[in-house]
């Protein structure tokens, strides 16, 4: 799959809300968030999905839980406890496809993060 507006984030060709950066990796605030704080940490470099990560990119992907951990402790939230979802294809309601790692946090979280109408089905 092709890159996404996610490149464009990365290439400041549209603005973002960025909380972190380094050689490999950004952070920034969702558009639409479902917590009071919600990041999406995403590696520079275009990968699609779960699915598309190679052997080459491990320690890539594990910088985005590195960072994750890195901004709960620097923006105070880490002891309250916040979660990390990466969705992956379509069951999971993946719509941007370049992999990125949601952090949520400020509240209470409910689990399972389904709804009841999708249990019952
Ligand atoms: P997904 O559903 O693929 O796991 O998550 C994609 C996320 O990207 C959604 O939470 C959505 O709100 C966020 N998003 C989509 N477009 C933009 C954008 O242009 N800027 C930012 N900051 N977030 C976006």
């Amino acid at each position: 799959m092709s890159e996404t507006l996610f490149t464009k984030i990365i290439n400041r060709e549209i603005p973002a809300d960025i909380v972190y950066e380094d050689d490999t990796t950004l952070a920034f605030r969702d558009i639409n968030p479902q917590a009071p704080v919600h990041l999406l940490i995403i590696p520079k470099r275009h990968i699609a999905t779960i699915n598309d990560i190679t052997e080459n990119d491990r320690e890539l992907v594990g910088n985005l839980y590195y960072v994750a951990a890195k901004l709960a402790k620097e923006m105070g939230f880490a002891d309250d406890g916040y979660r990390t979802v990466m969705n992956c294809g379509e069951n999971s309601g993946q719509t941007v496809f370049h992999i990125h790692l949601h952090l949520l946090a400020g509240k209470p979280l409910g689990w399972p993060p389904y709804s009841d109408k999708m249990k019952q089905a």
